[in-house]
């Protein structure tokens, strides 16, 4: 009998598909299982490579998703990936999809976003292909970059006692868009009423433009800092720190009194009733970093007003838990954006991995 891809899941599925995956270079020095590959260009310098499909009615909707918005947007979520690996963008493909409804001004509107980021981000555009599609537009970006094979972060890095660190605020993205979904349906029972989004700027900017952190991997050049594990927050803090728990064999407490959410963002949570905690770790589509450095690291960690401290790494014995004000220990739940594992509680219909 037929096997539906819901008995695996998202994760599941793709360690199916390519558990015979064989490499046949010596150079290749991390294949599947990161946020990106990690070959040797030689001596210490490697190349990091990532991809990320963008499937329109799946990652974006395109009523409130304006298409120079979406270019940029599909350049930092793999931007996000290299920076997630300590690494530096250096270069891109781009391969499009597109359904008879785009006109040539409306793919010109999405190249400015395209092009806008690779200024932003120092990025080579040099290739890609272009293809009629029957469903829409269909967006796969590669992004690859180079770093020193010493200072690449992995997902399986993390030690016991390492702290758990943070960049910027969790939760917007999700909030917005719970806000664009909103407006979208009373636009359509009521007909002309003006959206009201003004309130929730600062959610839907999270939802529309997120930017890479860059300024992160720049103040870890600066001051010697090599995180032992790093990976970048699409899926939900949750769902992230299980993988690097998972890959690096331990377990860890985060504290709730300690999870960065924008006064923004719980404004927004209270409006739509919603519980800015559950926002903030089983949201996604942020792109901050989630890493773990060492406690030799913390005074330079600590000055960086960016940056935030939420928990620190134990023995794999102890599982993986968030400690509640209450000082009740939550065993974190590998949530993200996992839509093709039915029997997860989705906190959303939007996939950003
Ligand atoms: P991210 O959220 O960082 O983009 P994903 O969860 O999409 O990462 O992917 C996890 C890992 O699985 C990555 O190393 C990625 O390259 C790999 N991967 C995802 N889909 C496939 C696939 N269809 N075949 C092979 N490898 C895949
Ligand atoms: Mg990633």
């Amino acid at each position: 009998m037929a096997t539906p891809i819901s008995e695996l899941g998202e994760f599941g599925l793709i360690e199916h598909l390519t558990k015979n995956v064989k490499h046949y270079h010596k150079s290749t020095i991390k294949g599947i299982g990161d946020d990106a590959s990690v070959h040797s260009i030689g001596g210490n310098k490697v190349e990091v490579i990532t991809n990320d499909l963008l499937l329109e009615g799946i990652h974006f909707d395109l009523t409130y998703m304006p298409l120079k918005h979406l270019g940029y947007k599909a350049v930092v979520v793999n931007v996000s990936d290299i920076y997630a690996m300590n690494a530096t963008p250096k270069r891109m493909v781009l391969g499009l999809g597109i359904s008879k409804k785009f006109s040539v001004e409306a793919l010109n509107e999405f190249y400015e976003g395209i092009l806008l980021a690779c200024k932003r981000y120092n990025i080579d555009f040099v290739g890609g292909d272009t293809s009629a599609s029957l469903t829409g537009l269909t967006i796969s970006i590669t992004v690859l970059g180079d770093g020193n094979a010493d200072e690449i972060s992995y997902r399986s890095g993390a030690k016991e006692k390492n702290l758990i660190c943070v960049s910027g605020d969790l939760g917007g993205a999700y909030l917005g868009v719970q806000i664009l979904e909103r407006e979208k349906r009373i636009l359509k029972e009521v007909g002309n009423e003006k959206p009201q989004l003004e309130d929730h700027k600062y959610a839907i900017g999270r939802q529309l433009k997120p930017e890479a952190r860059q300024d992160i991997i720049t103040f870890f050049k600066e001051k010697n800092i090599v995180p032992t594990a790093m990976i970048d927050i699409s899926d939900g803090l949750s769902s992230e720190l299980i993988h690097i728990c998972k890959q690096s064999n331990v377990g860890c407490r985060i504290y709730e009194e300690k999870i960065p959410i924008a006064l923004e963002t719980e404004q927004t949570a209270t409006k739509l009733n919603l519980n800015p905690l559950t926002a903030a770790i089983n949201g996604g589509e942020d792109y901050e970093l989630l890493f773990t450095v060492d406690i030799a690291d913390y005074e330079k960690i600590a000055e960086n007003p960016n940056i935030t401290i939420i928990g620190h790494i134990e023995d794999h014995t102890t599982g993986q838990f968030l400690i509640s004000k209450q000082e009740e220990a939550i065993p974190l739940k590998a949530m993200g954006w996992n839509q093709l594992k039915k029997d997860d509680e989705e906190p959303n219909d939007k996939s950003s991995s």
